[in-house]
């Protein structure tokens, strides 16, 4: 690549800036700006060349005004001809009109009168993206735009120009794209060569572009080739950090010694006698597996997947009782009461003859059965403890914490993991998830784990037919629910509860409840919610698991691992605004026994887009599948809580598509560690720095400064 260097004084080159110098020293930025740019991140020259552009204006997706499609996203380039002010009945209305040599383009922007005003003039060269529409003639409501310079409008210049993302911020500080665009230009001017972490064979090996070369490329493409190739060195590097930090935790976690358990003991073998099922061959498998870590000497740090119903309880149950004949405590934490209680009838009726010490632990709890249990936890009288977030809390002690398992685990942040971890010495960990993830996300997510999967329904289930239905159909789901229960079934009707602060949703679920109770006389009908006392929504359950309440309309705080065998039918009062992993485990809660069931998925909003969504539902029952569905649709921030995102620092790469690079990035940065464990060695030292400067707060356990 030719640099060209703008002469400060005659005959001198400007002054070299390096990655490390603060970005205030950049030629156009300066303290006020670099105070906007501190405030995202960016603090050094370095950070600077990581922002990104976030699309590119290239001649060759720019469309003439007399070619838009209506319906269809378009980037058009033109020349303000006119703009103004004017009123409509949905107030204050801005409007822009652009002309290329083709025709004419309007602009509207409704509210937004005041900021947008002053951004344009009579005259300016722009580049507008947005949907064409037709209102009177062709238009774009809010659409994106760039205000170009004679000298980066990409039809004269032929080039590729790219566009920054922008906050209001850094507007109002005089940093958007065009002036970006201009301050990168000289940056790169005057940047020396970017030293590259990754060794020589390394890219050749991957095929991938030399840093300097794609960090420049990104700001200044040739073409699309040659910045397809630059974005995909980026996100390898994105992807491979990540895994080189899964890679580094999965060895020290693996190195840590863990309570070596060789035996069985008769408690397990009891207790998997008294069971009034035959496990299935995927159970089987997966305690083979934990056995297996018991075994080995080190701490298991393990994640069981199964879909809703595959019986991941009796697998942990069984787990800990291997542990209890070895003296250690298992601790089971859930994320909700009722789930926590649920846990503990279960383990108590499995374990009942077998006689385990085991007691419940929560937030209702009183205080001095909670006293007694702490005191039984400390002296190692209980075996087994199962309980909410009320296990963390600093004066829960045990004596002997050896195994701990986590149900649902998505639910709770990686810290309150480490807490309960921190209550004894390197217990062994057997995380449980129903959420079923794709395998390229499995590695990213929990990439520093094994991983276990029950992937058989146990048998004698019988199936559950799914059905869409639209608010006239309801009565249809009245006819089936009365059915049903006349035949000594129970229904559940489940409203969306988003935020336990939306009223209206909770209104809604209330209304629902009253009208049902007069709908359908006769049926003993019991409601629950999120906002009940325990007690309350204990005694609740218990009344529907005893299968003294026909029909239980509810919120979300079902949603988990509720488990009525008896109940047949599952209402879900509207769908649309539910993920499809969601919808799954709800419908989960149904076909639990033998008796089939139905699913009716009331659709009262989104047009056939939902209808298309949902169906993915009523045609397949198959959890990694309708979890790679939502994937695809609604990214992963919807699968997963947001709490886990801590360590994904992804600009470029994405989860979903980016299969084949992580697979890559992951095979290279596990062989690294394999060689050189602490990355000590000379030729890792950039690649260290920049994993410590990138994954600084996720670097527990793991020593590499
Ligand atoms: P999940 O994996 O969704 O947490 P559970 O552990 O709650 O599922 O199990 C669902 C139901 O299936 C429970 O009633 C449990 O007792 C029962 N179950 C578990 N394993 C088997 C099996 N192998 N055969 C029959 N029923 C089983
Ligand atoms: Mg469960």
């Amino acid at each position: 690549m030719t640099r060209q260097y703008l002469p400060d004084m005659p005959g001198s080159a400007p002054a070299p800036i390096y990655p490390t110098d603060a970005v205030q020293y950049v030629k156009g930025i300066g303290p006020v700006r670099a105070e906007a740019l501190a405030a995202i991140g960016i603090d050094t020259v370095l950070d600077l060349l990581y922002y990104f552009p976030r699309k590119y204006l290239d001649r060759r997706n720019i469309q003439p005004i007399s070619e838009l499609i209506i319906g269809e996203q378009a980037t058009v380039l033109g020349k303000v001809m006119g703009l103004g002010e004017r009123k409509s009945r949905r107030g204050r209305v801005f409007q822009l009109t652009v002309q290329d040599d083709s025709g004419l383009l309007t602009c509207v922007w409704f509210r937004g009168g005041e900021w947008i005003k002053d951004k344009f003039q009579v005259g300016d060269q722009v580049a507008l993206s947005g949907q064409v529409e037709f209102y009177r003639r062709l238009q774009m409501v809010h659409p994106d735009f760039d205000i170009l310079e004679e000298e980066d409008n990409p039809i004269n210049t032929g080039k590729i120009v790219p566009v920054y993302p922008g906050t209001a911020d850094l507007r109002a500080k005089g940093l958007e794209s065009r002036r970006l665009r201009r301050i990168m230009q000289s940056l790169l001017e005057r940047l020396p060569p970017v030293d590259d972490p990754q060794s020589e064979p390394l890219l050749s090996a991957g095929g991938l572009m030399g840093l300097d070369q794609a960090l420049r490329e990104m700001h200044s493409p040739t073409d699309d080739e040659t910045l397809a190739t630059a974005t995909h060195r980026l996100k390898f590097d994105e992807h491979f950090y990540l895994q080189l930090l899964m890679a580094l935790r999965r060895r020290a976690l693996g190195a840590l010694p863990g309570r070596k358990i060789v035996d069985r003991g008769p408690l397990v073998k009891q207790i998997y006698r008294d069971l009034d099922f035959e496990l299935t061959g995927a159970q089987i498998r997966v305690l083979r597996e934990i056995r297996a870590d018991f075994q080995s000497g080190h701490m298991m740090n393990r994640l069981l997947q199964g879909d809703v119903g595959s019986g991941k309880t009796v697998v942990a149950l069984l787990a800990a009782a291997i542990v209890a004949h070895a003296h250690g405590q298992t601790a089971v934490m859930a994320p909700t009461e009722i789930l926590a209680e649920q846990h503990y009838r279960a383990f108590t009726a499995f374990s009942r003859k077998a006689g385990l010490s085991l007691a419940l632990l929560t937030g209702s709890t009183p205080p001095d059965r909670r006293k007694e249990i702490l005191g039984q936890l400390k002296s190692g009288d209980l075996a087994l403890i199962i309980g909410t977030h009320a296990l963390i809390q600093d004066d829960v002690t045990f004596k002997d914490l050896a195994f701990m398992v986590i149900d649902e685990q998505h639910r709770f942040g990686v810290l309150q993991r480490g807490k309960l971890m921190e209550k004894g010495v390197y217990p062994h960990v057997l995380a449980m998830t129903a959420t079923p993830i794709p395998r390229t996300l499995a590695i990213t997510y929990h990439g520093d784990m094994d991983i276990s999967i029950l992937d058989e329904r146990p048998a004698n289930r019988g199936a559950v037919i799914t059905t869409i239905l639209s608010p006239d159909q309801v009565g249809d789901a009245r006819a089936l629910i009365r059915r049903e229960c006349r035949q000594g079934h129970q229904a559940f009707i489940i409203y969306p509860l988003i935020e336990e602060s939306e009223k209206g949703d909770l209104q809604a679920a209330k209304s629902g409840f009253t009208a049902l109770k007069k709908q359908l006389p006769g049926l003993r009908i019991a409601y629950l919610d999120g906002k009940m006392s325990g007690a309350d929504k204990d005694s609740t359950m218990q009344l529907f698991s005893a299968g003294e309440v026909d029909v239980l309309v509810s919120t979300t705080v079902v949603e988990v691992g509720i488990d009525v065998p008896n109940a047949t039918v599952m209402v879900v009062e509207n769908a649309e605004r539910f993920g499809l992993t969601q919808l799954h485990q709800l419908r989960g809660r149904i076909g639990r026994g033998a008796l089939p069931g139905h699913c009716l998925l009331v659709q009262r909003g989104g047009g056939d887009e939902t209808t298309a969504r949902l169906q993915t539902l009523v045609e397949s029952t198959d959890g990694f599948e309708i979890a790679d569905a939502d994937l695809k649709l609604r990214g992963p921030g919807q699968l997963f809580g947001s709490r886990q995102h801590g360590f994904e620092r992804l600009k470029l790469g994405n989860l979903v598509t980016d299969g084949p690079i992580i697979r890559s990035a992951r095979k290279a940065a596990f062989a690294m560690v394999q060689k050189d464990p602490d990355l000590r060695s000379g030729e890792h030292r950039l690649l260290r720095q920049v994993l410590i400067h990138r994954y600084q707060d996720q670097l527990d356990f793991v020593k590499v400064n």
